[in-house]
């Protein structure tokens, strides 16, 4: 098995996605040259809808990381970012765009076109620690970006309250004040309302695309989760809702003519933790013993609703929910969220991503091993790896535990192999 493999993808609107990704890179650059202001900021957060309401053009670091490590390009990031002294036991986001804005972003690396130079550079919602010091580290290198530090409450899901949520819409409101006067443009509140509508739109098709893995066979599977680019890039847009309904059309086509990821599924496996970007193609290795990954810990960060209504109130709510959904939430609550999917999606065995790092998502894994084994009688195995870098990914390892563990898997369904 190859350290570094792209997944096989089986739903035809997912291969249009690197049309999507193109697009989406290119329009960041037009924005530039054409003078459009351009933000930085995480993924997650209420932010994306108020840039996309005033026709401003938000750029997501973090995101570019995947890319980085599809494309290559995360080695030499890695490299830059080691040499300025940062530890490799750090978040590979971090590294990563740490490495890529010294490194080859200054030597005019063009991959994707390469991305815009910030105007401005926000932290608005309330991410884990290493996405806060990714921002204090870029404000270093951008010097001239309009800066705007927001300090959203990081609230364990279930511990938020109202004075939490009243906080994040000051901050919400807040951001726009600093948006107009930094950018001389007016939010127009109506237009605002029809982007929270589109972003909840999007949300509702997630959901619905999700709920067609709980079909056996499942007609879709982790190796497709790129599709979650558009929630990242494009939440709050035509676009998201146009692809994401394309591709509901065709989850539905397949389930209703009973049509698999594979032709014989027979283990149907959770994927907890973030994906090895490097490798999407981990996500295939299972099937060979038809194991097929039909849920994961990933998809949460997007199954919520917004309240079109108040939509300043759902962007806040969405700022303090998000990203926690993934990274943040109590050990407690990511047990229950695990244990619940695993019901939910039929699930016959889980792949615990022990991932060198992200600590915020490793940690608590032993728990969730012996509950789930306690509560649920379902086996899980531990995976060492690393969602960006390679280094910490040994494919041999990998490959001797994933097969004893679908063994495991086969001999308790009373396979014979
Ligand atoms: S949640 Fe994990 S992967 Fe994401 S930024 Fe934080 S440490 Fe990095």
């Amino acid at each position: 098995m190859e350290k570094t493999k792209k997944s096989k993808k089986r739903l035809k609107t997912a291969k249009e996605l690197s049309s999507i990704v193109g697009e989406y890179y290119a329009e960041c650059l037009q924005a530039k040259n054409e003078g459009k202001p351009v933000g930085w900021m995480p993924p997650m957060n209420g932010a994306i809808e108020i840039f996309y309401a005033m026709d401003l053009q938000p750029v997501f670091p973090e995101n570019w990381s995947p890319v980085c490590a599809a494309f290559g390009l995360s080695p030499r990031n890695f490299e830059v970012a080691e040499n300025m002294g940062y530890s490799r036991d750090l978040c590979g986001y971090l590294r990563n765009i740490i490495g890529y804005v010294n490194g080859p972003m200054k030597e005019g690396d063009k991959t994707l076109g390469g991305l815009p130079e910030p105007d401005i550079l926000l932290t608005p919602g309330g991410g884990c620690n290493p996405v806060m010091k990714i921002f204090h580290a870029l404000e270093r290198r951008f010097p001239d970006a309009a800066v705007l530090r927001s300090d959203c409450p990081q609230v364990a899901v279930e511990d938020i309250e109202k004075a939490h949520i009243d906080y994040a819409m000051y901050e919400m409101k807040n951001l726009i004040q600093f948006l107009e006067e930094t950018t001389n443009r007016k939010m127009d509140y109506d237009r605002l309302k029809e982007v929270v509508s589109l972003s909840d739109k999007a949300c509702e098709l997630w959901d619905k695309i999700m709920s067609y893995r709980k079909y056996k066979p499942s007609p879709i599977s982790a190796a497709e989760i790129g599709i979650m680019f558009v929630m990242v890039t494009r939440q709050g847009t035509q676009i998201a809702v146009d692809f994401l309904t394309r591709v509901l059309e065709e989850v539905n086509e397949r389930a209703e003519r009973g049509v698999g990821v594979i032709e014989d599924e027979k283990i149907r496996l959770f994927w907890d933790n973030i994906p090895l970007w490097y490798n999407l193609g981990i996500f295939n290795y299972f099937e060979k013993m038809n194991g097929v990954v039909v849920a994961e810990t990933y998809s949460a960060a997007w199954s919520l609703r917004l309240n079109t209504e108040k939509p300043i109130e759902a962007l806040a709510i969405k700022s303090l929910q998000s990203y926690p959904l993934v990274s943040c939430v109590s050990i407690q609550k990511r047990m229950e969220m695990v244990l619940n999917a695993c019901r939910d999606y039929y699930i016959d065995g889980v792949i615990l991503h022990r991932n060198k790092s992200c600590a915020p998502i490793t940690l608590g894994q032993m728990d969730i091993q012996a509950a789930l084994l306690k509560e649920l009688d379902i086996p899980s195995v531990i995976i060492d790896a690393d969602h960006m870098d390679e280094r910490n990914f040994s494919p041999s390892q990998f490959q001797t535990r994933a097969d004893a563990f679908m063994e495991m898997l086969y001999e308790k369904k009373g396979y014979i192999l």
